[in-house]
Protein backbone atom coordinates (compact mmCIF):
# COMPACT_ATOMS: atom_id res chain seq x y z
CA UNK A 1 0.00 0.00 0.00
CA UNK A 2 1.12 3.29 -1.09
CA UNK A 3 1.77 6.54 0.78
CA UNK A 4 -0.47 8.24 -1.23
CA UNK A 5 -3.40 5.66 -0.94
CA UNK A 6 -3.10 5.89 3.17
CA UNK A 7 -3.16 9.82 2.98
CA UNK A 8 -6.19 9.60 -0.05
CA UNK A 9 -8.34 7.02 2.38
CA UNK A 10 -7.09 9.23 5.52
CA UNK A 11 -8.80 12.74 3.80
CA UNK A 12 -12.38 10.59 2.15
CA UNK A 13 -12.40 9.35 5.90
CA UNK A 14 -12.17 13.06 7.56
CA UNK A 15 -13.92 14.62 4.44
CA UNK A 16 -16.99 12.37 5.57
CA UNK A 17 -16.48 12.90 9.13
CA UNK A 18 -16.51 16.41 8.59
CA UNK A 19 -19.69 15.95 6.53
CA UNK A 20 -21.36 13.95 9.21
CA UNK A 21 -20.23 16.82 11.83
CA UNK A 22 -21.80 19.54 9.43
CA UNK A 23 -24.75 17.54 9.18
CA UNK A 24 -25.30 16.95 12.96
CA UNK A 25 -24.84 20.79 13.66
CA UNK A 26 -27.05 21.84 11.63
CA UNK A 27 -29.71 19.71 13.18
CA UNK A 28 -28.60 20.74 16.72
CA UNK A 29 -29.20 24.36 15.34
CA UNK A 30 -32.31 23.70 13.57
CA UNK A 31 -33.43 21.82 16.85
CA UNK A 32 -32.39 24.57 19.36
CA UNK A 33 -34.90 27.34 16.91
CA UNK A 34 -37.35 25.25 16.29
CA UNK A 35 -37.37 24.38 20.32
CA UNK A 36 -36.91 28.24 20.43
CA UNK A 37 -39.47 28.87 18.60
CA UNK A 38 -42.43 26.49 19.57
CA UNK A 39 -41.76 27.64 23.05
CA UNK A 40 -42.27 31.36 22.09
CA UNK A 41 -45.57 30.73 19.89
CA UNK A 42 -46.87 28.62 22.88
CA UNK A 43 -45.65 31.56 25.29
CA UNK A 44 -47.57 34.16 23.32
CA UNK A 45 -50.70 31.99 22.88
CA UNK A 46 -51.26 31.64 26.73
CA UNK A 47 -50.22 35.53 27.27
CA UNK A 48 -52.83 36.06 24.36
CA UNK A 49 -55.56 33.90 26.51
CA UNK A 50 -54.96 36.27 29.64
CA UNK A 51 -54.94 39.26 27.38
CA UNK A 52 -58.32 38.48 26.43
CA UNK A 53 -59.44 37.32 30.17
CA UNK A 54 -58.53 40.48 32.15
CA UNK A 55 -59.72 42.57 28.92
CA UNK A 56 -63.16 40.96 29.86
CA UNK A 57 -62.61 41.84 33.07
CA UNK A 58 -61.47 45.33 32.69
CA UNK A 59 -64.57 45.68 30.08
CA UNK A 60 -66.57 44.36 32.87
CA UNK A 61 -65.54 46.69 35.90
CA UNK A 62 -65.91 49.72 33.21
CA UNK A 63 -69.32 48.91 32.53
CA UNK A 64 -70.13 48.62 35.79
CA UNK A 65 -68.77 52.32 36.82
CA UNK A 66 -70.45 53.25 33.69
CA UNK A 67 -73.68 52.17 34.66
CA UNK A 68 -73.33 53.65 38.54
CA UNK A 69 -72.19 57.08 37.25
CA UNK A 70 -75.45 56.73 34.86
CA UNK A 71 -77.64 56.63 37.73
CA UNK A 72 -75.73 58.78 40.38
CA UNK A 73 -77.48 61.96 39.37
CA UNK A 74 -80.99 59.85 40.13
CA UNK A 75 -79.80 58.06 43.40
CA UNK A 76 -78.52 61.51 45.25
CA UNK A 77 -81.49 62.80 44.78
CA UNK A 78 -82.88 61.39 47.90
CA UNK A 79 -81.22 59.38 50.93
CA UNK A 80 -83.36 56.87 50.36
CA UNK A 81 -82.10 56.22 47.12
CA UNK A 82 -78.96 56.53 47.77
CA UNK A 83 -79.52 53.93 50.49
CA UNK A 84 -81.10 51.57 47.32
CA UNK A 85 -77.76 52.41 45.87
CA UNK A 86 -75.47 50.88 48.48
CA UNK A 87 -77.66 47.69 47.53
CA UNK A 88 -77.12 47.91 43.79
CA UNK A 89 -73.39 48.16 44.50
CA UNK A 90 -73.38 45.02 46.32
CA UNK A 91 -75.66 43.58 44.43
CA UNK A 92 -73.16 44.10 41.48
CA UNK A 93 -69.83 42.82 43.52
CA UNK A 94 -72.19 39.74 44.38
CA UNK A 95 -72.29 39.43 40.15
CA UNK A 96 -68.79 40.39 39.07
CA UNK A 97 -66.57 38.17 41.82
CA UNK A 98 -63.62 40.01 40.49
CA UNK A 99 -64.66 44.00 42.29
CA UNK A 100 -64.45 44.18 45.86
CA UNK A 101 -65.79 47.37 46.55
CA UNK A 102 -67.61 49.73 44.64
CA UNK A 103 -67.74 53.46 45.74
CA UNK A 104 -69.24 56.70 44.97
CA UNK A 105 -67.83 60.30 46.17
CA UNK A 106 -69.35 63.32 45.60
CA UNK A 107 -67.14 66.45 44.72
CA UNK A 108 -65.40 66.99 47.97
CA UNK A 109 -64.58 63.05 48.29
CA UNK A 110 -66.94 61.82 50.70
CA UNK A 111 -68.10 58.47 50.24
CA UNK A 112 -71.69 58.94 49.20
CA UNK A 113 -72.55 55.35 48.78
CA UNK A 114 -70.48 52.02 49.18
CA UNK A 115 -71.07 48.73 48.77
CA UNK A 116 -69.45 48.44 52.52
CA UNK A 117 -71.47 50.21 54.76
CA UNK A 118 -68.52 50.99 57.44
CA UNK A 119 -67.09 53.27 54.71
CA UNK A 120 -69.81 55.70 53.93
CA UNK A 121 -69.26 59.25 55.01
CA UNK A 122 -65.18 58.48 55.35
CA UNK A 123 -63.10 61.26 53.29
CA UNK A 124 -60.78 60.21 50.15
CA UNK A 125 -60.08 63.29 48.90
CA UNK A 126 -56.23 62.32 49.82
CA UNK A 127 -56.62 59.40 47.99
CA UNK A 128 -54.08 59.65 44.40
CA UNK A 129 -56.91 59.06 42.57
CA UNK A 130 -59.16 61.53 43.91
CA UNK A 131 -56.86 63.88 42.71
CA UNK A 132 -56.52 62.50 39.66
CA UNK A 133 -60.04 62.93 38.78
CA UNK A 134 -59.78 66.22 40.15
CA UNK A 135 -57.56 67.45 37.63
CA UNK A 136 -58.06 65.32 34.28
CA UNK A 137 -60.86 66.80 32.83
CA UNK A 138 -61.81 63.37 30.73
CA UNK A 139 -65.08 61.65 31.55
CA UNK A 140 -64.50 59.02 29.01
CA UNK A 141 -60.46 57.67 31.23
CA UNK A 142 -60.96 54.60 33.44
CA UNK A 143 -58.31 55.86 35.51
CA UNK A 144 -55.97 52.97 37.22
CA UNK A 145 -54.48 53.99 40.32
CA UNK A 146 -51.09 52.84 41.86
CA UNK A 147 -51.99 49.60 43.84
CA UNK A 148 -51.04 50.08 47.34
CA UNK A 149 -51.30 47.61 50.42
CA UNK A 150 -54.69 48.16 51.84
CA UNK A 151 -55.43 47.79 55.86
CA UNK A 152 -56.27 44.11 55.32
CA UNK A 153 -52.71 43.36 54.10
CA UNK A 154 -54.14 42.60 50.51
CA UNK A 155 -53.05 44.60 47.43
CA UNK A 156 -55.49 47.09 46.01
CA UNK A 157 -56.01 48.47 42.38
CA UNK A 158 -58.46 50.95 42.12
CA UNK A 159 -60.29 52.04 38.75
CA UNK A 160 -62.21 54.65 38.54
CA UNK A 161 -64.39 56.98 36.13
CA UNK A 162 -64.60 60.90 37.10
CA UNK A 163 -68.28 62.10 37.36
CA UNK A 164 -69.85 65.69 35.91
CA UNK A 165 -72.63 67.95 36.74
CA UNK A 166 -74.88 69.26 34.00
CA UNK A 167 -72.76 72.40 33.47
CA UNK A 168 -69.39 69.58 33.10
CA UNK A 169 -67.72 70.72 36.26
CA UNK A 170 -66.14 67.99 38.57
CA UNK A 171 -69.28 65.99 40.79
CA UNK A 172 -67.14 63.42 42.14
CA UNK A 173 -66.15 59.85 40.93
CA UNK A 174 -67.06 56.35 40.84
CA UNK A 175 -64.05 53.80 41.67
CA UNK A 176 -64.06 50.23 41.91
CA UNK A 177 -61.39 48.53 44.23
CA UNK A 178 -60.22 44.94 43.14
CA UNK A 179 -57.77 42.09 44.74
CA UNK A 180 -55.02 41.21 41.68
CA UNK A 181 -55.55 37.83 43.58
CA UNK A 182 -58.53 37.51 42.00
CA UNK A 183 -56.57 36.49 38.60
CA UNK A 184 -54.29 33.81 40.51
CA UNK A 185 -56.78 31.14 39.17
CA UNK A 186 -56.44 32.61 35.46
CA UNK A 187 -52.46 33.35 35.73
CA UNK A 188 -52.54 29.40 36.64
CA UNK A 189 -53.90 27.92 33.87
CA UNK A 190 -52.08 29.11 31.48
CA UNK A 191 -48.70 27.64 33.17
CA UNK A 192 -48.28 24.38 31.26
CA UNK A 193 -45.27 23.72 33.01
CA UNK A 194 -43.96 23.10 36.53
CA UNK A 195 -40.73 25.65 35.79
CA UNK A 196 -43.43 27.99 34.53
CA UNK A 197 -44.70 31.41 36.08
CA UNK A 198 -46.70 34.17 35.21
CA UNK A 199 -46.74 37.93 36.37
CA UNK A 200 -48.86 40.88 36.23
CA UNK A 201 -47.97 44.02 36.77
CA UNK A 202 -48.87 47.82 37.06
CA UNK A 203 -47.81 49.81 34.31
CA UNK A 204 -45.95 52.08 36.56
CA UNK A 205 -43.71 48.99 37.60
CA UNK A 206 -44.98 47.48 40.87
CA UNK A 207 -45.56 43.85 40.31
CA UNK A 208 -49.46 42.87 41.41
CA UNK A 209 -49.27 38.95 40.76
CA UNK A 210 -46.87 36.27 40.36
CA UNK A 211 -48.38 32.78 40.18
CA UNK A 212 -47.03 30.46 41.53
CA UNK A 213 -46.50 32.31 44.50
CA UNK A 214 -43.30 33.88 45.92
CA UNK A 215 -42.71 35.41 48.37
CA UNK A 216 -41.97 39.23 48.60
CA UNK A 217 -42.53 39.56 44.64
CA UNK A 218 -45.95 41.47 45.20
CA UNK A 219 -45.29 45.41 45.43
CA UNK A 220 -41.98 45.21 43.88
CA UNK A 221 -40.90 47.85 41.70
CA UNK A 222 -40.25 46.05 38.42
CA UNK A 223 -39.04 49.87 36.80
CA UNK A 224 -35.37 48.76 36.81
CA UNK A 225 -32.85 49.28 34.16
CA UNK A 226 -32.61 46.55 32.11
CA UNK A 227 -35.40 44.49 33.24
CA UNK A 228 -37.72 43.01 31.52
CA UNK A 229 -40.55 45.47 32.09
CA UNK A 230 -38.62 47.86 31.36
CA UNK A 231 -37.21 46.35 28.09
CA UNK A 232 -41.13 45.98 27.17
CA UNK A 233 -41.77 49.32 27.94
CA UNK A 234 -39.03 50.63 25.94
CA UNK A 235 -39.76 48.83 22.75
CA UNK A 236 -43.25 50.59 22.66
CA UNK A 237 -43.92 47.03 21.29
CA UNK A 238 -47.55 45.25 22.73
CA UNK A 239 -46.03 42.27 22.41
CA UNK A 240 -42.32 41.40 22.86
CA UNK A 241 -40.54 38.12 23.53
CA UNK A 242 -37.25 38.00 25.46
CA UNK A 243 -34.89 35.76 27.03
CA UNK A 244 -32.27 37.09 29.57
CA UNK A 245 -31.83 37.12 33.56
CA UNK A 246 -34.69 38.14 35.08
CA UNK A 247 -34.55 41.12 37.49
CA UNK A 248 -37.53 40.29 40.14
CA UNK A 249 -36.24 36.70 40.59
CA UNK A 250 -32.55 35.97 38.99
CA UNK A 251 -33.35 33.29 36.56
CA UNK A 252 -32.66 32.47 33.01
CA UNK A 253 -35.57 33.17 31.49
CA UNK A 254 -37.53 32.98 27.97
CA UNK A 255 -40.52 35.33 28.47
CA UNK A 256 -43.37 36.81 26.57
CA UNK A 257 -44.55 40.00 27.21
CA UNK A 258 -47.93 41.55 27.12
CA UNK A 259 -49.31 44.97 27.08
CA UNK A 260 -52.56 44.98 28.34
CA UNK A 261 -54.37 48.36 27.12
CA UNK A 262 -57.98 47.80 25.35
CA UNK A 263 -58.15 51.21 23.52
CA UNK A 264 -61.92 51.42 24.27
CA UNK A 265 -61.76 51.39 27.80
CA UNK A 266 -59.80 54.13 27.56
CA UNK A 267 -57.52 52.97 30.50
CA UNK A 268 -54.39 55.87 31.50
CA UNK A 269 -52.24 52.63 32.41
CA UNK A 270 -51.63 49.52 31.28
CA UNK A 271 -51.19 46.43 32.77
CA UNK A 272 -48.22 44.44 31.69
CA UNK A 273 -48.41 40.50 31.91
CA UNK A 274 -45.53 38.23 31.77
CA UNK A 275 -45.80 34.42 31.06
CA UNK A 276 -42.20 32.82 30.85
CA UNK A 277 -40.57 29.68 31.52
CA UNK A 278 -36.76 28.61 32.64
CA UNK A 279 -34.74 28.79 29.49
CA UNK A 280 -32.88 25.29 31.07
CA UNK A 281 -36.08 23.94 31.54
CA UNK A 282 -36.81 24.40 27.95
CA UNK A 283 -33.44 23.42 26.19
CA UNK A 284 -33.15 20.39 28.53
CA UNK A 285 -34.52 17.84 26.04
CA UNK A 286 -32.41 19.78 22.84
CA UNK A 287 -29.03 19.39 25.22
CA UNK A 288 -29.82 16.00 25.79
CA UNK A 289 -30.07 15.60 21.89
CA UNK A 290 -26.99 17.92 21.46
CA UNK A 291 -25.11 15.84 23.84
CA UNK A 292 -26.01 11.91 22.39
CA UNK A 293 -25.41 13.43 19.03
CA UNK A 294 -22.09 14.87 20.37
CA UNK A 295 -21.52 11.64 21.77
CA UNK A 296 -22.57 9.55 19.07
CA UNK A 297 -20.29 11.24 16.56
CA UNK A 298 -17.08 11.41 18.54
CA UNK A 299 -17.42 7.91 19.33
CA UNK A 300 -17.85 7.40 15.55
CA UNK A 301 -14.40 9.68 14.81
CA UNK A 302 -12.69 7.64 17.59
CA UNK A 303 -13.74 3.65 15.93
CA UNK A 304 -13.43 4.52 12.50
CA UNK A 305 -10.17 6.57 12.80
CA UNK A 306 -9.08 3.21 15.05
CA UNK A 307 -10.16 1.16 12.60
CA UNK A 308 -8.64 2.70 9.70
CA UNK A 309 -5.24 2.72 11.54
CA UNK A 310 -5.71 -1.01 12.50
CA UNK A 311 -7.13 -1.20 8.86
CA UNK A 312 -3.94 0.31 7.03
CA UNK A 313 -1.79 -1.22 9.83
CA UNK A 314 -2.70 -4.45 8.85
CA UNK A 315 -2.41 -3.61 4.80
CA UNK A 316 0.85 -2.29 5.52
CA UNK A 317 2.17 -5.33 7.24
CA UNK A 318 0.54 -7.46 4.11
CA UNK A 319 2.72 -5.09 1.92
CA UNK A 320 5.76 -5.38 3.53
CA UNK A 321 5.17 -9.28 3.59
CA UNK A 322 4.24 -9.39 -0.07
CA UNK A 323 6.95 -7.16 -0.97
CA UNK A 324 9.56 -9.29 1.04
CA UNK A 325 8.20 -12.35 -0.59
CA UNK A 326 8.67 -10.86 -3.67
CA UNK A 327 12.40 -9.99 -3.27
CA UNK A 328 12.71 -13.59 -1.88
CA UNK A 329 11.19 -14.97 -5.05
CA UNK A 330 13.20 -12.46 -7.51
CA UNK A 331 16.40 -13.28 -5.40
CA UNK A 332 15.53 -17.26 -5.00
CA UNK A 333 14.88 -17.00 -8.89
CA UNK A 334 18.54 -14.74 -9.68
CA UNK A 335 19.66 -17.96 -7.50
CA UNK A 336 18.08 -20.37 -9.80
CA UNK A 337 19.12 -18.76 -13.00
CA UNK A 338 22.58 -18.31 -11.81
CA UNK A 339 22.59 -22.32 -11.30
CA UNK A 340 21.05 -22.38 -14.82
CA UNK A 341 23.78 -21.03 -16.41
CA UNK A 342 26.08 -22.55 -14.16
CA UNK A 343 24.38 -25.98 -15.32
CA UNK A 344 24.61 -25.16 -19.14
CA UNK A 345 28.26 -24.00 -18.76
CA UNK A 346 28.56 -27.02 -17.16
CA UNK A 347 26.25 -29.01 -19.62
CA UNK A 348 28.13 -27.21 -22.65
CA UNK A 349 31.71 -26.65 -21.10
CA UNK A 350 34.50 -29.51 -20.73
CA UNK A 351 35.31 -29.69 -16.68
CA UNK A 352 38.95 -29.97 -17.10
CA UNK A 353 39.92 -27.51 -19.66
CA UNK A 354 36.84 -25.02 -19.97
CA UNK A 355 36.78 -25.27 -23.55
CA UNK A 356 33.71 -26.62 -25.13
CA UNK A 357 33.00 -30.08 -24.42
CA UNK A 358 31.60 -33.19 -26.95
CA UNK A 359 28.15 -31.86 -26.31
CA UNK A 360 28.44 -29.02 -27.31
CA UNK A 361 30.83 -29.47 -30.28
CA UNK A 362 28.01 -32.11 -31.45
CA UNK A 363 25.32 -28.99 -31.66
CA UNK A 364 27.90 -26.59 -33.11
CA UNK A 365 29.34 -28.63 -35.66
CA UNK A 366 24.98 -29.32 -37.25
CA UNK A 367 24.86 -25.71 -36.62
CA UNK A 368 27.94 -24.62 -38.72
CA UNK A 369 27.12 -27.37 -41.21
CA UNK A 370 23.82 -25.73 -41.82
CA UNK A 371 24.85 -22.46 -42.00
CA UNK A 372 27.91 -23.10 -44.28
CA UNK A 373 25.15 -25.66 -46.56
CA UNK A 374 23.00 -22.85 -46.90
CA UNK A 375 25.84 -20.58 -47.69
CA UNK A 376 27.70 -22.78 -49.63
CA UNK A 377 31.17 -21.78 -48.51
CA UNK A 378 33.84 -24.22 -47.35
CA UNK A 379 34.33 -25.97 -43.63
CA UNK A 380 36.90 -27.19 -42.45
CA UNK A 381 37.23 -29.86 -39.61
CA UNK A 382 40.49 -30.43 -37.39
CA UNK A 383 40.97 -33.58 -35.18
CA UNK A 384 43.78 -32.77 -32.61
CA UNK A 385 45.28 -35.58 -31.37
CA UNK A 386 48.57 -35.64 -28.57
CA UNK A 387 50.96 -38.29 -29.53
CA UNK A 388 52.31 -40.83 -26.93
CA UNK A 389 50.12 -39.82 -24.06
CA UNK A 390 49.85 -43.00 -22.42
CA UNK A 391 53.66 -43.21 -21.63
CA UNK A 392 53.08 -39.52 -20.47
CA UNK A 393 50.33 -40.30 -18.23
CA UNK A 394 52.49 -43.36 -17.05
CA UNK A 395 55.45 -41.28 -16.47
CA UNK A 396 54.95 -37.88 -15.12
CA UNK A 397 51.50 -39.03 -13.37
CA UNK A 398 47.84 -38.18 -14.25
CA UNK A 399 48.19 -34.62 -12.91
CA UNK A 400 50.31 -33.81 -14.94
CA UNK A 401 48.84 -35.60 -17.64
CA UNK A 402 45.57 -33.07 -17.04
CA UNK A 403 47.89 -30.06 -16.70
CA UNK A 404 49.38 -31.27 -20.02
CA UNK A 405 45.38 -31.42 -21.83
CA UNK A 406 44.80 -27.88 -20.36
CA UNK A 407 48.19 -26.16 -21.76
CA UNK A 408 47.32 -27.90 -25.18
CA UNK A 409 43.34 -26.95 -24.96
CA UNK A 410 44.78 -23.33 -23.99
CA UNK A 411 47.08 -22.94 -27.03
CA UNK A 412 44.56 -24.77 -29.41
CA UNK A 413 42.25 -22.13 -28.28
CA UNK A 414 45.10 -19.36 -28.66
CA UNK A 415 45.99 -20.04 -31.76
CA UNK A 416 42.13 -19.99 -33.51
CA UNK A 417 41.70 -15.96 -33.47
CA UNK A 418 38.33 -15.38 -35.44
CA UNK A 419 35.40 -15.41 -33.63
CA UNK A 420 33.77 -17.58 -35.65
CA UNK A 421 36.37 -20.31 -35.07
CA UNK A 422 35.46 -23.10 -32.44
CA UNK A 423 37.46 -25.29 -30.28
CA UNK A 424 36.46 -28.50 -28.49
CA UNK A 425 37.59 -31.20 -26.11
CA UNK A 426 36.56 -34.16 -28.92
CA UNK A 427 37.20 -36.90 -25.87
CA UNK A 428 40.72 -38.31 -23.70
CA UNK A 429 43.22 -35.80 -25.42
CA UNK A 430 41.58 -35.45 -28.72
CA UNK A 431 40.56 -31.75 -29.65
CA UNK A 432 38.32 -30.73 -32.33
CA UNK A 433 38.57 -27.80 -34.09
CA UNK A 434 35.56 -26.33 -36.56
CA UNK A 435 36.79 -23.65 -38.96
CA UNK A 436 34.46 -22.06 -40.78
CA UNK A 437 34.55 -20.13 -44.40
CA UNK A 438 37.88 -21.55 -44.65
CA UNK A 439 39.33 -23.03 -47.92
CA UNK A 440 41.82 -26.51 -48.11
CA UNK A 441 45.08 -24.25 -48.47
CA UNK A 442 44.55 -22.01 -45.42
CA UNK A 443 43.60 -25.32 -43.33
CA UNK A 444 46.65 -26.60 -44.25
CA UNK A 445 48.35 -23.46 -43.21
CA UNK A 446 46.52 -23.14 -40.01
CA UNK A 447 47.22 -27.16 -39.21
CA UNK A 448 50.64 -26.45 -39.30
CA UNK A 449 50.41 -23.72 -37.30
CA UNK A 450 48.60 -25.20 -34.58
CA UNK A 451 50.85 -28.70 -34.60
CA UNK A 452 54.04 -25.66 -34.55
CA UNK A 453 52.48 -23.70 -31.27
CA UNK A 454 51.84 -26.83 -29.42
CA UNK A 455 54.96 -28.06 -30.20
CA UNK A 456 56.95 -24.47 -28.94
CA UNK A 457 55.00 -24.80 -25.78
CA UNK A 458 58.22 -27.10 -25.05
CA UNK A 459 56.59 -28.79 -22.43
CA UNK A 460 58.76 -32.08 -21.45
CA UNK A 461 58.12 -35.45 -22.78
CA UNK A 462 60.72 -37.87 -22.16
CA UNK A 463 58.88 -40.62 -23.10
CA UNK A 464 57.75 -39.76 -26.59
CA UNK A 465 59.37 -41.40 -29.75
CA UNK A 466 59.49 -38.24 -31.87
CA UNK A 467 60.27 -35.52 -29.63
CA UNK A 468 61.97 -34.26 -26.50
CA UNK A 469 58.67 -32.25 -25.99
CA UNK A 470 54.99 -32.95 -26.05
CA UNK A 471 53.32 -32.71 -29.69
CA UNK A 472 50.12 -33.34 -31.67
CA UNK A 473 49.03 -35.16 -34.56
CA UNK A 474 46.27 -33.00 -36.63
CA UNK A 475 43.81 -35.08 -39.27
CA UNK A 476 41.53 -32.06 -41.28
CA UNK A 477 39.03 -32.16 -43.70
CA UNK A 478 37.25 -28.98 -46.08
CA UNK A 479 34.18 -29.39 -47.74
CA UNK A 480 31.05 -27.10 -48.92
CA UNK A 481 28.63 -29.12 -47.40
CA UNK A 482 26.25 -30.79 -49.31
CA UNK A 483 23.38 -33.39 -49.13
CA UNK A 484 25.89 -36.13 -47.74
CA UNK A 485 25.52 -36.80 -43.82
CA UNK A 486 27.82 -34.43 -41.39
CA UNK A 487 29.81 -37.44 -40.22
CA UNK A 488 31.32 -37.73 -43.45
CA UNK A 489 33.55 -34.96 -42.48
CA UNK A 490 34.62 -36.45 -39.42
CA UNK A 491 35.10 -39.68 -40.82
CA UNK A 492 37.78 -38.04 -43.63
CA UNK A 493 39.54 -35.87 -40.72
CA UNK A 494 39.61 -38.40 -38.64
CA UNK A 495 41.20 -40.88 -41.33
CA UNK A 496 44.11 -38.09 -42.41
CA UNK A 497 44.73 -38.24 -38.39
CA UNK A 498 44.77 -42.03 -38.52
CA UNK A 499 47.54 -41.21 -41.60
CA UNK A 500 49.35 -38.60 -39.35
CA UNK A 501 49.64 -40.78 -36.24
CA UNK A 502 50.50 -43.61 -39.15
CA UNK A 503 53.23 -41.17 -40.84
CA UNK A 504 54.97 -40.83 -37.77
CA UNK A 505 53.21 -38.42 -35.69
CA UNK A 506 53.85 -34.53 -35.13
CA UNK A 507 52.26 -33.45 -38.22
CA UNK A 508 49.26 -32.62 -39.55
CA UNK A 509 47.41 -34.42 -42.79
CA UNK A 510 44.30 -33.48 -44.37
CA UNK A 511 42.46 -33.85 -47.98
CA UNK A 512 39.87 -31.44 -49.75
CA UNK A 513 36.53 -32.84 -50.19
CA UNK A 514 36.00 -31.08 -53.34
CA UNK A 515 38.37 -32.48 -55.06
CA UNK A 516 38.24 -35.85 -52.96
CA UNK A 517 41.98 -36.20 -52.77
CA UNK A 518 44.16 -38.58 -50.49
CA UNK A 519 45.01 -37.29 -46.89
CA UNK A 520 48.45 -35.58 -47.77
CA UNK A 521 50.45 -34.38 -45.21
CA UNK A 522 50.86 -30.43 -44.73
CA UNK A 523 54.13 -28.77 -45.32
CA UNK A 524 55.85 -27.13 -42.43
CA UNK A 525 55.23 -23.22 -42.42
CA UNK A 526 57.59 -20.75 -43.39
CA UNK A 527 59.08 -18.75 -41.01
CA UNK A 528 57.69 -15.85 -43.22
CA UNK A 529 54.03 -17.80 -43.85
CA UNK A 530 51.71 -16.27 -41.05
CA UNK A 531 47.94 -17.09 -40.87
CA UNK A 532 44.88 -14.82 -40.31
P1 LIG B 1 49.09 -41.99 -29.73
O1 LIG B 1 50.33 -41.29 -30.06
O2 LIG B 1 48.91 -43.18 -30.71
O3 LIG B 1 47.94 -41.22 -29.62
O4 LIG B 1 49.40 -42.71 -28.40
P2 LIG B 1 48.69 -42.45 -27.09
O5 LIG B 1 49.49 -42.98 -25.95
O6 LIG B 1 48.38 -41.02 -26.93
O7 LIG B 1 47.45 -43.33 -27.23
P3 LIG B 1 45.96 -42.87 -26.96
O8 LIG B 1 45.67 -41.69 -27.70
O9 LIG B 1 45.17 -44.12 -27.28
O10 LIG B 1 46.01 -42.69 -25.45
C1 LIG B 1 45.10 -41.95 -24.73
C2 LIG B 1 45.52 -41.84 -23.40
O11 LIG B 1 45.19 -40.58 -22.87
C3 LIG B 1 44.88 -42.86 -22.51
C4 LIG B 1 44.61 -42.16 -21.24
O12 LIG B 1 45.43 -42.66 -20.22
C5 LIG B 1 44.95 -40.75 -21.51
N1 LIG B 1 43.89 -39.88 -21.11
C6 LIG B 1 42.65 -39.80 -21.69
N2 LIG B 1 41.94 -38.83 -21.04
C7 LIG B 1 42.74 -38.33 -20.06
C8 LIG B 1 42.57 -37.32 -19.09
O13 LIG B 1 41.55 -36.71 -18.98
N3 LIG B 1 43.61 -37.07 -18.28
C9 LIG B 1 44.81 -37.73 -18.35
N4 LIG B 1 45.79 -37.43 -17.55
N5 LIG B 1 44.94 -38.69 -19.24
C10 LIG B 1 43.96 -39.00 -20.11
MG1 LIG C 1 43.87 -40.55 -28.41
MG1 LIG D 1 47.12 -39.83 -28.29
Amino acid sequence: MTQHRARFEWITLLASLALLGVYIVWTIIERHASTNEQEQQRLTAQAEIVNSYLTEQLSSIYRVLELVRRNLPEWRESEEALEHANIEFQHHIETLTGIRTLLALDQSGDVIASSRVSLLHQNFSQREYFQVALKDPSTETLHMAKPFLAVTDHWVMTFSLRVVDKNGNFDGMVIASIDPERFRNTLNAVNYAPDMWSALAHGSGTQLLMEPFREGQQGMNLAQPGSFFSRHIESGQEKNLLSGRVYATGEERIMALRTIQPADLHLDAPIILAVGRDLDRVFADWWDFTLSRGLIFMLLCVSSSFLMFRLQSAQRARYTSEVAASALIKEKNAQLEQLNAELTLLALNDGLTGIANRRSFDEVFIKEWKRCQREASPLTLMLVDIDYFKPFNDHYGHLEGDECIREVAAQLRKSLTRASDFVARYGGEEFACLVPKCDFETATQLAEKLRQSVENLAIPHSHSQVSTSVTISVGYAVCVPDQSPPTALIAKADECLYYAKAGGRNQAMGCDCATNTEPAAAAPLDTEQTLK
